[in-house]
C-alpha cells in the first residue's frame, strides 16, 4: 500500500511522520502548484471551491509517482467538504485513476466508523502503537506551529530581506528529517535557534494584523499567494486564526492538553452577530474578529475560496462584528482566476489605511 493524501500547509510533516513511524510508505504529492490547480480545475466541477481543485490535482500528481491509497477527512454538517472524498473519488476512477480511498469521519460523530478506517491503514499495528503514532504527529504540527509563530514577529523586523523566509524553510527540514519523539525534540529546539539566528530590529514599529476565515486557505501558502510572506515584507506582523495543532487539540483530542490555544473563545464571541454553526470555520471568522481587537490588533483580513458557504455567511455578517469590535477586516475571495498582483495591491492599500488610522489615533485625532 502506498498512501497519500491531500496537501494543506505543513500538514505532510506531521502526517507522513505519523504515518512513516508506522512503517507506511508514503507516496508524497508535490507541493501545490500551478500544474496541481489547472489539473483539478479541469477535472472538477467549476462552482466547486479551491480546495477540492486543488486536491484533486494532488491525488493526480501523487499517482503518477505511484500512490495507489488515499487518506482523506471527512465530515458533516452544512460545507460540502463531507462529500468531496466520494465526488474526487468517482472523478478519479472516471479519468482511470485507480485508488482506494479511506475516508477517516470526524471522531466526535463517527467513532466506530473512525476506528475502522484506521485499521484500513494501519493493518495489524496495535492500537497503543497507532496512539503513540497519533501522539507523534501531533508533536511534530506542535513544533510546526512554533517555528511558524516565531516567523510572524520576526520577519516584519528582520534585517535582511528574506532571511526569515530561508531560517523557515531550514527549521521545517529539520523537524521533518526527525524520525523518532527524541529526535524531534532536539528538532524542535534546533528549529526555534535557527529562526533566532535572523538579525532583527526589535525596535521597528509594526502594524498588526489577524489572518482569519477557511482553514485550507489560511493554511496553503500556494492558495493565499502566500499571504504572510507578504505581509511580513510589507512590514506586519500577522497572526492565524487557526494553527494545525490547535485544531487537532480541539477536534481529536477534545481539548485535552492544556495551553493551546482553543477556537472555542472565537465561537462564543460570535454569539451577539451568529448563534448557531454554519459549517466550516464561519463562527470562529465572526468571532474572532472581537477577539483580535481586544488584543491590540489593527485589522483582519479574511481568505476564503470562491463559493465557499461559510464563509459567504460570515462575510455578510462581518460588517456589522467589525463596526462593533472598531476594527478594519479586508476580504479576499480566491480562485483559479485570482492574480498574486492584484492581491499584493489589495494587501497594501488596506494597510496603508491600517497605518494612517493608528497614527491619527496616536495623534489624538
Ligand atoms: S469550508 Fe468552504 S472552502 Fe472549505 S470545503 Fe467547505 S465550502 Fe469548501
Amino acid at each position: 500500500m502506498k498512501v497519500t493524501f491531500p496537501h494543506m500547509g505543513n500538514l505532510y510533516i506531521c502526517v507522513k511522520g505519523m504515518l512513516e513511524y508506522l512503517g507506511i510508505e508514503v507516496v508524497l504529492p508535490p507541493p501545490c502548484s500551478k500544474r496541481t490547480l489547472t489539473l483539478g480545475a479541469k477535472y472538477g466541477p467549476e462552482f466547486a471551491c479551491m480546495p477540492l481543485k486543488l486536491n484533486l490535482g494532488n491525488f493526480i500528481e501523487a499517482y503518477e509517482l505511484g500512490a495507489d491509497t488515499i487518506m482523506m477527512a471527512g465530515g458533516c454538517g452544512p460545507c460540502r467538504f463531507g462529500y468531496y472524498a466520494q465526488v474526487e473519488h468517482a472523478i478519479l476512477k472516471d479519468l482511470g485513476y485507480h485508488y482506494k480511498m479511506v475516508v477517516l469521519e470526524p471522531p466526535d460523530k463517527h467513532i466506530t466508523e473512525l476506528t475502522a478506517r484506521i485499521s484500513e491503514i494501519t493493518g495489524r499495528k496495535s492500537w497503543l502503537q497507532v496512539i503513540r503514532a497519533i501522539r507523534y504527529g501531533y508533536l511534530k504540527s506542535r513544533a510546526v506551529d512554533e517555528v511558524e509563530m516565531l516567523s510572524y514577529k520576526i520577519r516584519p523586523r528582520e534585517l535582511r530581506m528574506g532571511e526569515t523566509d530561508r531560517a523557515l524553510a531550514q527549521a521545517l527540514k529539520e523537524i521533518e528529517k526527525a524520525d523518532n519523539p527524541q529526535e524531534l525534540k532536539a528538532a524542535a529546539l534546533r528549529g526555534k535557534e535557527i529562526m533566532y539566528s535572523v538579525a532583527v530590529d526589535p525596535h521597528r514599529p509594526v502594524i498588526k494584523v489577524a489572518l482569519i476565515g477557511e482553514i485550507y486557505t489560511l493554511l496553503e501558502p500556494f492558495a493565499n499567494f502566500n499571504i504572510e510572506r507578504h505581509l511580513g515584507r510589507m512590514g506586519v506582523e500577522v497572526d492565524r486564526s487557526l494553527h494545525l495543532s490547535e485544531w487537532i487539540n480541539d477536534h481529536l483530542f477534545m481539548g485535552l492538553i492544556k495551553g493551546i490555544r482553543s477556537s472555542k473563545a472565537y465561537r462564543e464571541s460570535a454569539k451577539p452577530f451568529l448563534n448557531h454553526f454554519v459549517g466550516g470555520h464561519g463562527m470562529e471568522t465572526i468571532g474572532s474578529i472581537s477577539v483580535y481587537a481586544r488584543q491590540g490588533f489593527d485589522g483582519a483580513v479574511q481568505v476564503f475560496p470562491f463559493t465557499c458557504m461559510p464563509e459567504i455567511v460570515a462575510q455578510s455578517i462581518i460588517p456589522k462584528a467589525a463596526a462593533a469590535a472598531d476594527m478594519p477586516v479586508l476580504t479576499l475571495i480566491v480562485d483559479e482566476h485570482s492574480g498574486e498582483a492584484g492581491l499584493i495591491t489589495r494587501l497594501e492599500a488596506f494597510i496603508d489605511l491600517l497605518a494612517r488610522r493608528k497614527h491619527h489615533r496616536a495623534m489624538g485625532q
